[in-house]
C-alpha cells in the first residue's frame, strides 16, 4: 500500500506547472541536442533497446522508464557532470529489464556502471529545478 501512496504523491508533484524561464529553455535546447544521442550510444554499448526517449521537465525525478519501454529524461541532467548524467541514463536503461530496484536490477547496474554507488551519493548534492 505504501508504494501506491508514493505514486500518487509523485504524480501530483509532476503535474505542478513549472515556469519555462530562459534558463530552462536553454537547458531544454541542450538536452534535446545531447541526451537522445548519448542514450542511444549507451544503449548500443550495453545491449539495451528502448522504444522512445522524451525530454521532460519536472521536480520529481531525473529520469523514468515505463513498461512500454519509453524513457523520460529530465532536462536538468544537463546541469550535471557527464558521469552523473551517464549514471542516470544507465539506471533507466537497466529498468528496461527490471522494473524495480531489486537484487537483479542492482547486479545489472553494477555490471554496466561499476561505480554507481558513489555516483548515486554524488547525485544527492544536486537539486531538480
Ligand atoms: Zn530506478
Amino acid at each position: 500500500m505504501s508504494g501506491r501512496v508514493r505514486i500518487v504523491v509523485r504524480r501530483r508533484r509532476a503535474r505542478r506547472q513549472l515556469a519555462e524561464t530562459p534558463e530552462v529553455a536553454e537547458l531544454r535546447k541542450q538536452a534535446k541536442a545531447y541526451l537522445p544521442g548519448r542514450l542511444a550510444e549507451l544503449a548500443a554499448q550495453h545491449g539495451f533497446s528502448y522504444n522512445q526517449v522524451r525530454i521532460k521537465h519536472n521536480v520529481s525525478n531525473w529520469g523514468s522508464c515505463s513498461v512500454k519501454k519509453n524513457i523520460n529524461l529530465n532536462l536538468n541532467l544537463m546541469r550535471l557532470p557527464a558521469e552523473l548524467r551517464d549514471y542516470v541514463m544507465l539506471h533507466e536503461l537497466c529498468h528496461l529489464k527490471y522494473m524495480n530496484h531489486g537484487k537483479e536490477f542492482h547486479a545489472l547496474l553494477e555490471s554496466v556502471c561499476p561505480n554507481h554507488k558513489a555516483l548515486r551519493r554524488q547525485l544527492r548534492d544536486y537539486k531538480l529545478v
